[in-house]
C-alpha cells in the first residue's frame, strides 16, 4: 500500500533560518491525521511542501506515492485549502462551482447542493463580500469537489462557527469512511482527538511525536505519586514532561511495559493531554524527552 505521504530527512530553510528539519513520516492511506505544534512550529511549512508549494531545502517527500505538484495528475489526486481559504474574490459563487466543473474531469457536483442547502448562499454574490466563515465552506467544497484521495487542510475549522465545525468535522469522518485520506492541521484539540486517528506533533521544526492514536495513547501514562527528586523509575520509560510540587510528582511517560511499583498512582492520559504534554516538554528547558537513569 502506498503512503499518504513520506518523508525522509525533510528539511526546509527560509534564508539562515530552518522552519522544518529532519522530517521522517510514513502516513498511510485512509487516515486522519492531525497535525499539531506551537504557532511557528512549522505545520504549514510542512503542509506546502506535501501539495508541492514549496520546494524542499534538504530531503524527500512524496505524496501518494509521487514527488507533489509534478504533474496534473498527481495535482488531481490532492485536494488542498490554505490557511485563508483563498478564493477569486471578483469571482461569483456560482462562478467558483462552474470552475470546478471545467478544471476536474471527475467533479462531484452535489458538494455545490449540499453547500447551498447549507449556507443559503446566493449563488452570485461575490467571494470578495462572503463572511469568513462562508468562504473557508466555499473553499471547502471545491476542495472535496474534485475528489481526490488526498485532502490537506490548514486550519480549516479556524473561522467556522460550532454547528458548521461540527458538521464539517461529521462529514470529514464520512468521507475517510470511504477511504480519503486527510491532513489536517489545527489548534483545537478536542476537534483532533474527536475526529482523527494519527496524530503528528511538531516544535520547533521537528516531529515530536507521530503515529496511530490508539497506538501512542496505549504507550503512556501519567504517574503520580509523592515527590521524587532526583526522579527514578524503572527502567523502560522515558519521561515526556514532568511536575512537582512540595508533596507531589506527576510525570508523563513513554512506557514499554506496565508501571510495577505501587507507590505511583498509575492512569491513562486521552490525547489531547498526551499532545499537550508533548508540546510543553519542547518548551521546558529541564525536560527534554530524557531517559530514565540520565541526569536530569
Ligand atoms: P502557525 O500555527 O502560527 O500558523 P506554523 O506552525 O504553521 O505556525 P509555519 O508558518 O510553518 O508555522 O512557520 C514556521 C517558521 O518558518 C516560522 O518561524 C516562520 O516565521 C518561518 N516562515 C514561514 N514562512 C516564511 C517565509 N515565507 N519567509 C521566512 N520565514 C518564514
Amino acid at each position: 500500500m502506498t503512503d499518504a505521504i513520506e518523508a525522509t530527512g525533510l528539511g526546509k530553510r527560509y534564508g539562515r533560518r530552518w522552519a522544518l528539519r529532519n522530517t521522517s513520516l510514513r502516513v498511510p492511506e485512509g487516515r486522519v491525521v492531525g497535525l499539531v505544534g506551537s504557532n511557528g512550529a512549522g505545520k504549514t511549512t510542512l503542509l506546502h511542501l506535501s501539495v508541492g508549494l514549496l520546494d524542499p531545502s534538504e530531503g524527500h517527500i512524496t505524496v501518494l506515492g509521487d514527488r507533489p505538484g509534478s504533474g496534473a495528475r498527481q495535482l488531481a489526486r490532492v485536494g488542498f485549502v490554505a490557511q485563508d481559504a483563498p478564493l477569486y474574490n471578483r469571482m461569483s459563487v456560482n462562478e467558483h462551482f462552474r470552475m470546478g466543473v471545467r478544471l476536474n474531469p471527475h467533479w462531484d457536483a452535489t458538494v455545490e447542493v449540499d453547500l447551498h442547502d447549507r449556507l443559503d448562499l446566493d449563488p452570485r454574490q461575490r467571494a470578495g463580500a462572503l463572511s469568513g466563515g462562508q468562504r473557508a465552506q466555499l473553499a471547502l467544497a471545491l476542495a472535496i469537489g474534485k475528489r481526490p484521495e488526498l485532502l490537506v487542510l490548514d486550519e480549516p475549522v479556524a473561522s467556522l462557527d460550532p454547528l458548521a465545525r461540527r458538521e464539517f468535522m461529521q462529514s470529514l469522518m464520512s468521507l475517510a469512511a470511504d477511504g480519503l485520506s486527510v491532513v489536517l492541521s489545527s489548534h483545537l484539540l478536542s476537534d483532533i482527538e474527536r475526529v482523527c486517528d494519527y496524530v503528528i506533533v511538531l516544535a520547533h521544526g521537528e516531529v515530536r511525536l507521530a503515529g496511530d492514536v490508539d497506538a501512542l495513547l496505549a504507550e503512556h501514562r501519567v504517574l503520580t505519586g509523592p515527590r521524587r527528586d532526583p526522579l527514578r523509575l524503572p527502567a523502560g520509560q522515558t519521561i515526556i514532561r514532568e511536575r512537582h510540587t512540595d508533596r507531589q510528582s506527576t510525570v508523563v511517560v513513554r512506557t514499554t511495559g506496565e508501571v510495577l511499583d505501587p507507590s505511583w498512582t498509575v492512569s491513562e492520559l486521552g490525547l489531547e493531554e498526551l499532545v499537550l504534554a508533548y508540546m510543553e516538554s519542547a518548551t521546558t528547558p529541564t525536560t527534554r524527552l530524557r531517559s530514565v537513569g540520565s541526569p536530569p
